[in-house]
């Protein structure tokens, strides 16, 4: 009997008893390394591997020793220590909580602060913890219910070919960019659940950018930055929705930066989302942009007409509700903005018809449409404002913005500081900031001098109405 036998036919025995991609995730990464009579020993890449093996599956383990070394048989974990990632540094041994009771005295040695470590997943993967590797994959999003248009067809056909050959296209990355509610996440998930149903063996996570923060985070308070990345890079296809979040986030672009460079030098398939263009992104590392432009950059577009109606009978189908097409038509051509509107006006539509039992009519999508738009109508910028003022007068924003006193200027500034109150959060302070470093006390003078113009001057009262119709449009 070697350590190799034992282990092999022990092997033999999980293979048996687990998912195969569990089985490949986490045992075949380890290495028999000696055997001495009941005790065998075995080395796991990093204390996170132990960790995991410990906590989900110490039975499986216990019950293939037990066989081939009888009752009295143990497990001592050698773990290689990694300093910096990828070099394997000094060799420590671990054992096993549970084996505890029978650990020979000499094992424990430099082990003691470590058993009281707890056994927990360190990143704290919600879901992940009980099944094997859970992909987080949303199986309601998936390329079937993600309907294809104009606007989206070369990231829909991208996504669909780097699912059929995760890291063998040229796809790789493949950056998924557009702005919100657009189908970012719909496609990304769509991808990897077509890859888990075409490659079941392969590992596949989804994650956000921001959970992947916070594990690093956690990581680094944790100390094992080391085992976050050996995580990362177990994984097969690794697929990372809203990368704006890396933004100005130095130690995660860094350490992304790492997993990047393993995933994609090991044929790994990475998959990424944004709402930005790569050349559009703020305060991510230069090298960290040259390899999101290393594959591909596809844009989702806001959907065309045609797509938006279709989209609209998708998901009534799907619900199996019934609306005429003129209703359709109606909602389609009035929320144009992005997807996730438009389903939330469809829904809302349902619900106000089911609720108050009334059939869908065109004066109730009227009603739900026209309350859609008007909440969901942008903030309207001070930017926005000072041109809009600007072009109604005829004048430049620099203009607008000088130290003039010119009565006709100082009236275009005024107002421009009236409707940056008025239609924005920002502050005295700040409204006059943006417009010509004013302080805060001229900017509430202006709103003062304005209400008083428009209630004693008809000519100014009219200025006020005409761009107050301006921003409403
Ligand atoms: P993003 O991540 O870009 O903000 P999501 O992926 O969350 O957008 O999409 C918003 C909603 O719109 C989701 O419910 C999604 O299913 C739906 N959606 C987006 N694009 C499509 C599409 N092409 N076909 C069907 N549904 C879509
Ligand atoms: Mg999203």
């Amino acid at each position: 009997m070697t350590a190799e036998s034992v282990w092999n036919n022990c092997l033999n025995f999980i293979k048996d008893n687990i998912q195969l991609q569990a089985y490949k995730t986490w045992f075949e990464p380890i290495k028999p390394v000696k055997l001495d009579k009941n005790v065998l020993s075995v080395q796991v890449p990093s204390k996170f591997f132990y960790e995991w093996l410990e906590e989900h599956y110490i039975n499986l383990l216990k019950l293939s020793l037990n066989k081939e070394l009888g009752e009295d048989a143990k497990l001592v974990y050698i773990i290689k220590m990694e300093n910096s990632f990828g070099s394997s540094k000094s060799f420590t041994e671990k054992i096993p909580s549970q084996y505890k009771p029978k650990i020979k005295s000499q094992t424990i040695e430099s082990s003691s602060n470590f058993l009281k470590s707890e056994l927990t997943n360190p990143f704290v993967i919600p879901g992940i913890k009980n099944l094997k590797i859970d992909s987080q994959l949303n199986p309601n999003y998936n390329f079937n219910n993600f309907l294809e248009g104009d606007s989206n067809r070369l990231a829909r056909s991208a996504g669909y070919a780097v699912s059929n050959r995760p890291g063998g296209t040229s796809f790789n990355p493949l950056l998924i960019f557009g702005g919100v509610g657009l189908g970012k996440t719909h496609l990304a998930n769509a991808i990897g659940i077509n890859i888990k149903q075409k490659f079941p063996e392969k590992t596949v996570l989804y994650i956000s950018a921001e959970k992947f923060t916070q594990q690093y985070i956690e990581s680094v308070k944790k100390n094992n930055r080391n085992d976050f990345i050996h995580f990362y890079q177990l994984i097969d296809i690794l697929i990372i929705d809203d990368v704006q979040f890396f933004s100005g986030k130095a130690g995660t672009q860094d350490v992304f930066f790492h997993i990047f460079n393993h995933l994609h030098q090991n044929g790994k398939q990475v998959v990424l989302t944004s709402d930005k263009a790569p050349v559009d992104m703020q305060e991510i590392e230069q090298r960290l942009l040259s390899r999101f432009k290393w594959g591909l950059s596809a844009e989702l577009q806001t959907p065309d007409y045609e797509t938006r109606i279709s989209i609209i009978k998708n998901k009534l189908a799907v619900d199996g509700v019934e609306m005429e097409n003129e209703i359709i038509f109606y909602v389609a051509k009035h929320i144009k903005s992005n997807v996730r509107e438009l389903e939330g006006a469809i829904i809302s539509l349902m619900a106000q018809s089911s609720f108050n039992k009334k059939k869908i009519t065109i004066e109730l999508a009227k009603v739900v449409v026209e309350k859609f738009v008007k909440n969901t109508k942008k903030e309207i910028s001070i930017d926005h404002i000072q041109k809009v003022v600007s072009d109604y007068f005829q004048m430049d924003v620099t203009t607008l913005q000088s130290k003039t006193r010119k009565r006709h200027i100082v009236q275009a500034r005024q107002l421009a500081m009236f409707f940056s109150k008025k239609f924005t959060k920002a502050s005295l302070a700040s409204i006059g900031t943006k417009i010509g470093h004013r302080d805060h006390a001229t900017v509430l003078h202006a709103c003062k001098t304005v209400d008083n113009l428009a209630f004693t001057d008809k000519h100014f009262r009219k200025y006020v109405e005409d761009l107050t119709k301006k921003f409403s449009d």
